[in-house]
C-alpha cells in the first residue's frame, strides 16, 4: 500500500490503527513502511480523503496467508496483522505453538469437586434470617462418598441484581445504549448485539433504587419467573418477551435464529451455493456476502460475476451491511436493490442471481438479461436446496436471561463467621455457589458475584421484596471440614433426614 501525498491531511487515523505499526507521519503526511505492511487494507478503510492506494503489485518475497479473509501478505521476517503468523524463511508459521490442556490448567483454575457440585437442599422455599450475622435458616449436613457435606441455603435478597436478556432475532430492536421501558418506567437498557441475537440488561442497582425501582423490581421477578413482559425501547421496537419462548417484535414473531453472518453462512454453504445459481448474495446487517468474490466461493469454483453490491467492502466477497426492516435486519425491502451495478464486460446474459436472507426465510432468483436488467423467475429446485438447508439448520429464535447478582450479608454472613473466608473458597472452588440447584459462574476479582440462566431456575423461585431488592435462592456447599475452617455456623447445622425425614438422597 502506498500514500497519495497530495491527498493526506495528517490526520494520523492511519497511523492509529496499522495493527503492525507500519504507518508514521513524517512532516504532517503518512508514510507506510512497504517490507512492513500486510495489505490488510485497515489504513484504507479509515482513511477520511480516500489517500491510502494499493501499491502496483505484492512484494515477490511475500507470503498470502489463508487463515482468515484479511489475506495478509508477509514479508520474510515480519507478522501479520493478527500477530499469529510469521513468514520465516517463505513458510508462514504459527507463532505460539499448539497447546495441551495441562499447559493452561493452572490458568484456568479449578472446578468444583463433583462432592460438592449439587447442594443437599436448595434455597427455594427456605426463608430468610435478619439480621444477617443470624445463622441462615437451614444449615444441613450429609454424607457422599462417605465424606461429611454441608449446604448452607438462603433466599437472598439480592439489591444488586441485573438481568441480561438475550432475544435471538435478526429484526431490529433499537439502538445499543436506548432505554428500555415498561411504560413511563426505564427498567433497562438496550446492550450490544451478540451473534444473531440483541441483549438488554433490566434493572441493577441504580435502577432498582431509583424513582421506579419497586415497580423495576417487579418487573425483573416476572422475566425471572417465566412470566410474559411487555417493553417498549426508545426509538426502537416495542417488545413481548418470555424466557423460553419466541419474541414478538413489533407485532412479529421470528421463528428462526440467523445460522450466521452472512459471511458465515456463505461459508457453511458455499457447495449448494455453487449449484444453485451462478452469483449469490447473503444479506445481513453485519456482513453481507458475495459468493463470486468471498474465498469460500472461490474455493468452489465461483467465476466473477461483474455484480458490485452497494454496502462498503471489509473484505473480499465480505460486506458491511446496514440496519433496517428489511432483508437480513438490512435496510433491503427489495433484494435486487443490493446490487448497485453489473459490470457487463464481465457478465454475460442468461447469469442466474440467488439473493437470500442468513435464516432462509427469504429468497428471490433473478436471471440476468442482454440489456443488464434482471428478471424475477421462480427458484429453481436446486435453489430451493439450498435455501431450505440454510432453514433447516438454523436453531429456534427464543428468549433467553441471565440473573446476574452479588451476595451480601445474609448470603455470607449467615453462612459463615469470617465472610472473606467464603469469598475465597467459593473462588478458589472449595465451595460451590448454586441458585436452586442451578449451576453459577463465578465472576472473577473480589466479591462474590455470580450468573444463572433463569431458565434452569425452577419457575416461581424469585420474589421481589420492597427494600428494594429481588429474592433468590442461594446455596453453598462444601465439605464439613472446609466449612469449619471457614468459621461457619456448625452449632446451627442439622442432619438431612432432620430437615426432609423421608425422603432419600442422592
Ligand atoms: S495495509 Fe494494513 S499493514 Fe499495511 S499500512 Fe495499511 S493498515 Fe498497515
Ligand atoms: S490470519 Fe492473521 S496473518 Fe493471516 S490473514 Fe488473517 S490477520 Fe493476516
Amino acid at each position: 500500500m502506498k500514500i497519495d501525498e497530495e491527498k493526506c491531511t495528517g490526520c494520523g487515523l492511519c497511523a492509529r490503527d496499522c495493527p503492525v505499526g507500519a504507518v508514521s507521519m513524517r512532516r504532517k503526511k503518512a508514510v507506510i513502511r512497504a517490507d512492513r505492511c500486510t495489505w490488510c487494507r485497515a489504513c484504507q478503510r479509515v482513511c477520511p480523503e480516500g489517500a491510502v492506494l494499493e501499491a502496483e503489485s505484492m512484494p515477490p518475497q511475500a507470503v498470502q496467508c489463508q487463515a482468515c479473509p484479511v489475506n495478509c501478505r508477509i514479508n520474510p521476517g515480519f507478522k501479520g496483522a493478527c500477530q499469529r503468523y510469521e513468514n520465516r524463511g517463505g513458510d508462514l508459521v504459527r507463532i505460539t505453538p499448539l497447546h495441551t490442556f495441562s499447559l493452561v490448567e493452572e490458568t484456568v483454575g479449578n472446578q468444583p469437586p463433583e462432592l460438592i457440585r449439587r447442594p443437599i437442599i436448595t434455597g427455594i422455599g427456605a426463608g430468610t434470617t435478619y439480621p444477617d450475622c443470624k445463622p441462615a435458616p437451614y444449615i444441613v449436613h450429609h454424607k457422599r462418598q462417605d465424606v461429611d457435606v454441608v449446604t448452607v441455603v438462603t433466599e437472598a435478597p439480592l439489591s444488586y441484581s441485573t438481568l441480561m436478556i438475550k432475544i435471538d432475532t435478526d429484526l431490529p430492536v433499537g439502538e445499543e445504549g436506548a432505554t428500555v421501558q415498561v411504560g413511563k418506567a426505564r427498567v433497562g437498557t438496550v446492550m450490544a448485539e451478540q451473534y444473531g441475537s440483541k441483549m438488554l440488561t433490566m434493572g441493577g442497582v441504580n435502577l432498582l433504587t431509583g424513582r421506579d425501582g419497586l415497580f423495576v423490581a417487579r418487573v425483573m421477578t416476572r422475566m425471572a419467573n417465566g412470566e410474559p413482559v411487555r417493553l417498549k425501547v426508545k426509538g426502537g421496537a416495542r417488545l413481548e418477551i418470555q424466557v423460553g419462548q419466541p419474541p414478538l417484535i413489533d407485532g412479529k414473531r421470528p421463528e428462526k435464529m440467523r445460522v450466521g453472518c452472512g459471511s458465515a453462512t456463505m461459508g457453511l454453504f458455499a457447495p449448494l451455493f455453487k449449484e444453485a445459481a451462478d452469483e449469490v448474495i447473503v444479506l445481513d446487517s453485519h456482513i453481507t456476502s458475495l459468493m463470486s468474490l468471498h474465498e469460500a466461493g472461490r474455493s468452489v469454483g465461483a467465476r466473477p460475476t461483474g455484480v458490485k453490491l452497494r454496502f462498503p467492502m471489509s473484505t473480499p466477497g465480505r460486506y458491511f451491511g446496514d440496519k433496517g426492516k428489511g432483508w437480513g435486519g438490512t435496510s433491503i425491502e427489495n433484494p435486487s436493490e443490493a446490487i448497485e451495478s453489473i459490470d457487463m464486460a464481465i457478465a454475460r446474459p442468461g447469469m442466474r442471481i440467488m439473493i437470500t436472507e442468513t435464516t432462509g426465510r427469504k429468497a428471490a432468483f433473478f436471471v440476468l438479461q442482454p440489456d443488464g436488467s434482471l428478471k424475477e423467475r421462480p427458484l429453481p429446485a436446486e435453489a430451493k436446496k439450498a435455501v431450505e438447508a440454510i432453514a433447516q439448520t438454523c436453531e429456534p429464535s427464543l428468549v433467553s436471561a441471565l440473573f446476574m447478582g452479588g451476595t451480601g450479608g445474609s448470603a455470607r454472613a449467615g453462612v459463615v463467621k469470617y465472610p472473606l473466608k467464603l469469598t475465597r473458597a467459593v473462588h478458589h472452588a472449595k465451595a460451590c455457589l448454586t441458585v436452586g440447584g442451578a449451576p453459577t459462574f463465578i465472576m472473577p476479582g473480589g466479591g462474590i458475584n455470580f450468573m444463572v440462566d433463569v431458565g434452569r431456575v425452577k419457575k416461581g423461585a424469585f420474589y421481589w421484596t420492597p427494600t428494594p431488592a429481588l429474592i433468590c435462592p442461594v446455596e453453598y456447599t462444601m465439605t464439613l471440614e472446609d466449612y469449619k475452617e471457614m468459621g461457619g455456623h456448625v452449632e446451627a447445622m442439622r442432619p438431612f433426614s432432620a430437615v426432609v425425614p423421608h425422603e432419600v438422597l442422592d
